[in-house]
């Protein structure tokens, strides 16, 4: 591997500002008695360099430059279109997040405009034509169903197959998943196998005209941000020279919008291959609603996993469902306070939430761990008990319609964003609350 920085030595002046300005520690300074006045020059170590620029930018001597790579991409960037979004399911129901995901593609469809369309994708066995219609309902354009028995329970080697065959043929131009349990286990596999990028857990997506500095061509590309070194940063990611551009998303990071089309009496009726050309191992149909289904039957290959038996954990929670959380941290002191968090839960009809800080001193599970490194949630309310509003805390809790924050620091940060803030101690609140519920 050559480095991705190359050092001048005889602009090098050994004054070791690039070391500094290196977040890598991928710099260092080497004796090279004679070189320059101090004797010794910068040497860049290859396997820590990240080709961030940062030491080019911090060299006053113009001594480091950039090392320019031939790019091996995709060779036709442009012969791809469409918009995917893998429309998750699990016995015969839809992940939220594949709604909300669709809402968010027909924006990036808009902004894509030339024809792009927005598509989902289904995968599973024995899927129901109601599927398809809750998608159409969303505004896809048309739907990709592959119906197979091998795909009756997620396993990622066969999902992988399917969604990457279905790729290669069509070439969408962009795939979006849910960054849930399913979506991040595929999809780094589907991106291998289409040997393009992935940017996974972002928090927004646009799409905007940009200059491609290999061929010097401007063309709209997917620009997917997140945050980046603990959440300090936001990073904007392209993939500008590889196909499709992919991307995951956490689960209500995007609201999903109400339902575009509506059901016409009298339309329910499939028309299979009406006024369409049946491709061989292709069934096109029209549906309802000017809908296109492309029911794609392909050869899967039999997984080498066998599942044996499905067993639902009793004690599964989905906090980014609920409409109202009530959520503590470190401030609650210990897990018997935590008990009280869910009783006051229950008379809210809501969940228990928690910080990093108190699922670390393991009051509660991770499941209800909300942040930057747990779960993104929307409720309608959160409520937040002794939780001192980090910028990780905070980039989970966004998209609440209304947050309520107890605190005995009057100067905490959650403050800031709180729609209404109570200086006091959070026990004093959560009893008062109880009991006041309670009558
Ligand atoms: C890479 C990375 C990822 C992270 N991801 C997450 C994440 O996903 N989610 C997350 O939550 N954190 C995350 N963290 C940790 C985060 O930085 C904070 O450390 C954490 O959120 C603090 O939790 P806390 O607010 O419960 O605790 P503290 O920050 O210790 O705050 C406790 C608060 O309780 C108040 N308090 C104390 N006693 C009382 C009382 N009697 N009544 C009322 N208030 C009281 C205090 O004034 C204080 O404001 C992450 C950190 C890193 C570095």
């Amino acid at each position: 591997m050559s480095a991705p920085i190359a050092i001048d030595p005889s602009r090098c002046t050994g004054c070791g500002l690039c070391v500094k300005g290196c977040g890598f520690e991928a710099l260092r300074l080497v004796e090279a008695p004679g070189a320059n006045k101090l004797g010794r020059l910068a040497a860049v170590d290859e396997g820590a360099c990240r080709a961030c620029s940062a030491c080019v930018n911090a060299c006053k001597f113009k001594a480091i430059s950039e090392v320019k790579r031939e790019v091996v991409g995709t060779t036709d960037l442009d012969s791809y279109r469409d918009i995917w979004v893998f429309a998750e399911q699990t016995d015969g129901k839809i992940a939220e997040v594949a709604f909300e995901l669709l809402t968010k593609g027909l924006e990036l469809k808009a902004q894509r405009g030339n024809g792009c369309r927005l598509a989902a994708v289904l995968l599973g066995h024995a899927l129901s034509d109601a599927l398809i219609d809750q998608l159409s309902a969303v505004g896809a354009d048309l739907v990709y169903v592959v119906d197979d028995p091998a795909l009756a329970q997620y396993e990622p080697g066969v999902y992988t197959d399917a969604l990457a065959s279905l790729a290669k043929k069509y070439r969408p131009e962009v795939i979006l998943a849910g960054a849930t349990a399913i979506g991040r286990a595929f999809f780094a596999r589907v991106a291998a196998r289409l040997r393009t990028g992935l940017t996974a857990d972002c928090t927004a997506l646009k799409v905007e005209a940009t200059e491609n500095k290999t061929d010097g061509r401007t063309r709209l590309l997917l620009h997917q941000s997140r945050p980046a070194f603990g959440g300090n940063i936001m990073a904007t990611i392209m993939t500008p020279n590889h196909r499709p551009q992919m991307a995951t998303v956490r689960p209500k990071v995007f609201k999903k919008e109400k339902g575009k089309r509506k059901s016409e009496k009298g339309q329910g009726k499939s028309e299979k291959g009406q006024g369409r050309e049946l491709k061989v191992g292709v069934e096109v149909e029209e549906r309802r609603l000017g809908v296109e289904v492309i029911r794609e039957e392909m050869r899967i290959t039999e997984s080498k996993v066998r599942t044996v038996e499905v067993v639902r954990d009793p004690d599964s929670v989905d906090i980014t469902a609920a409409e109202v959380l009530v959520a503590g941290g470190r401030g609650l002191k210990n897990a018997l306070n935590f008990v009280k968090l869910h009783e006051l839960a229950g008379l809210l009809h809501g969940e228990v939430a928690a910080s990093r800080a108190a699922v670390d001193a393991g009051w509660t599970t991770a499941r209800r761990q909300v942040g930057q490194t747990g779960r993104t949630v929307a409720p309608r309310i959160y409520l937040a008990f002794g939780i001192s509003g980090a910028i990780q805390h905070l980039e989970g809790i966004r998209g609440a319609d209304r947050i309520i924050a107890v605190n005995n620091d009057p100067k905490a940060p959650i403050f800031d964003i709180a729609d209404l803030g109570i200086v006091g101690d959070a026990l004093e609140v959560i009893d008062t609350l109880i009991k006041e519920l309670k009558k």
